[in-house]
């Protein structure tokens, strides 16, 4: 039921035209690949569909846990249709104007807000920060713009306001379409652009009801706005991605490294899993090689603490998208070897936040990971409805063995995206006792775990999510048959 997985740090992956094929999802999990992400914002839908149904076989074939992703594009602004690319000089006077093709002169933007959000002095980034003007005035129609950095842009990209409070709605027309083919599709997890704040992830939960869709969401994390209040934001969702490569557009790439050692501390605080995003091998599109600081960039992600690191176009578009998964799964392993080879386990904190906000849940799992550390269990085994107890269980970052053990296979395959969590399947009992049965069986027959094997086991009021209260340590045969009882050590 569960085969030996030694990386603990998540590879979430980009599908794309290069690696849609059911052939390449396959290699892509072989490889290491624990959850794919699916860009909404590019490809033709029925082909996602396609490319939904192929995971699904493939994850079902190897029986191991994948989690599907569906990332809405959200309240992201580009240019509108130009009629050929066009060159903007250093000095040059341009109109930006709202709409969507271009009328005279003026650049076409696709925010109807335009000339109500942005402001004289405030700054426009076109082609992820290589073109910049400077708004000068605003007038009835247009905003006038000085370039102050100039290059060529072209049709639908990305415009970044980093001085401007935008209020665009949080989802569009177009994302809510996006949200009825997830729902039809039935994704583990959404994922939402430009979050702006902590109620923008409640809007998003409550859109995909009406669509038919209960999944949990993951807040990107890529403008100043959202940094304004991180922990508001962390709390209200249920994981996170820094996605850098807007970040370093508005805040300046010098800005990106400490903002992610920030975000991963107060996401770890709160117990919510966090994924590095954004160009980790990004050389790695056109080349069977990453360059040495890629390699220190996926390290250095393990070595903060981050539960997922992920690829975009290496595996969407790239040359060799099982390549670039086998070298970031390798660099993942490298790293983390030496984080738990031969070192004492240092005593487990509590995340302060997850503590205050689910005491008992949070104290008995803490009890379970200090308990396991200082008996020596071999494994620590959460039983769980929806993955959350494996999830706080996660966030101590013990380096044993965390096995979450569910009836529900919408949460076997949400748990792939958490670090260390090794998921796993089990039939749903009537009683705990039954269940603990079932399970000590199923864990006996992996070959890593012995049925004389301590462990500690996680279980809550039976089926009632966030009722975690009791922990056990006994052996795995005692699992077995200790049903609801203590039993005590001879
Ligand atoms: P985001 O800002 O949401 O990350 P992106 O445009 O950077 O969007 P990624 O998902 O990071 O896109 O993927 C990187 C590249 O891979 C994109 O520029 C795009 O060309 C390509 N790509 C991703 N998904 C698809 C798809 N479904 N079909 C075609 N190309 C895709
Ligand atoms: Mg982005
Ligand atoms: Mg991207």
């Amino acid at each position: 039921m569960l085969e030996r997985h030694p990386a603990r740090t998540r590879i979430l992956a980009t599908l794309g035209p290069a690696s849609g094929s059911e052939r390449r999802i396959e290699e892509l999990v072989r490889a290491g690949v624990d959850a794919f992400r699916l860009n909404l914002s590019h490809g033709d839908p029925a082909e996602r569909s396609r490319w939904v149904r192929r995971i699904r076989r493939v994850r079902r074939r190897l029986e191991r846990p994948v989690a599907i992703l569906a990332d809405l594009r959200g309240p992201r602004i580009r240019l509108g249709r130009l009629p050929e690319p066009r060159r903007l000089r250093r000095g040059e006077r341009v109109e930006l104007r709202p709409g969507r093709a271009a009328a005279g002169g003026a650049l076409p933007v696709d925010y109807r807000g335009l000339l109500r959000d942005l402001c004289p002095g405030q700054r426009v980034l076109l082609r992820d920060g290589r073109v910049e003007l400077k708004v000068l005035e605003r007038g009835d129609r247009a905003l006038r713009c000085r370039v102050v950095r100039g290059d060529t842009i072209d049709s639908h990209q990305g415009v970044n306001l980093p001085d401007s409070e935008i209020r665009a709605p949080v989802l569009s027309a177009r994302d809510r379409r996006d949200l009825a083919w997830a729902a039809a599709a039935g994704v583990d997890w959404l994922a939402l652009s430009f979050v702006r704040r902590a109620a923008d992830l409640d809007l998003l939960r409550r859109a995909a009801a009406r669509a038919g869709l209960e999944a949990p969401v993951m807040a990107k994390i890529e403008t100043p706005e959202a940094l304004r209040h991180p922990e508001a934001i962390v709390a209200a969702a249920d994981a996170v991605m820094v996605a850098r490569g807007d970040l370093a557009v508005e805040l300046g790439h010098e800005a990106v490294p400490l903002v992610q050692k920030d975000l991963i501390r107060i996401c770890r605080d709160h117990a919510v899993p966090v994924v590095i995003a954004t160009q980790m091998l990004e050389s790695m599109v056109d080349s069977l090689q990453p360059t040495r600081a890629e390699v220190s960039d996926v390290a250095n992600a393990v070595l903060d603490g981050a539960d997922a690191v992920m690829l975009s176009g290496e595996t969407a578009v790239g040359v060799d998208p099982v390549r670039a998964a086998r070298t970031m799964d390798r660099i993942v392993r490298r790293t983390e070897a030496r984080l738990f080879r031969g070192r004492r386990e240092p005593p487990p904190r509590p995340g302060r936040a997850a503590l205050s906000s689910s005491p008992i849940e949070a104290a008995t799992v803490h009890a379970a990971i200090a308990a396991a550390r200082e008996a020596g269990a071999r494994a620590i085994l959460a039983f769980t409805e929806t993955g959350r107890t494996a999830r706080l269980a996660s966030s101590f970052r013990s380096g044993r063995p965390l096995v979450g053990l569910t009836a529900d296979e919408r949460s076997f395959h949400r748990m792939a995206l958490y670090w260390g969590v090794r998921p796993a399947l089990i039939r749903r009992f009537r009683t705990v006792r039954q269940m603990h049965r079932h399970a000590a069986e199923a864990l006996a027959r992996a070959s890593w775990l012995r049925p004389g094997d301590l462990v500690a086991a996680l279980t809550g009021a039976f089926s009632r999510t966030g009722a975690t209260n009791t922990l056990r340590l006994l052996r795995l045969d005692e699992l077995a048959g200790a049903g609801g009882g203590q039993r005590r050590e001879p």
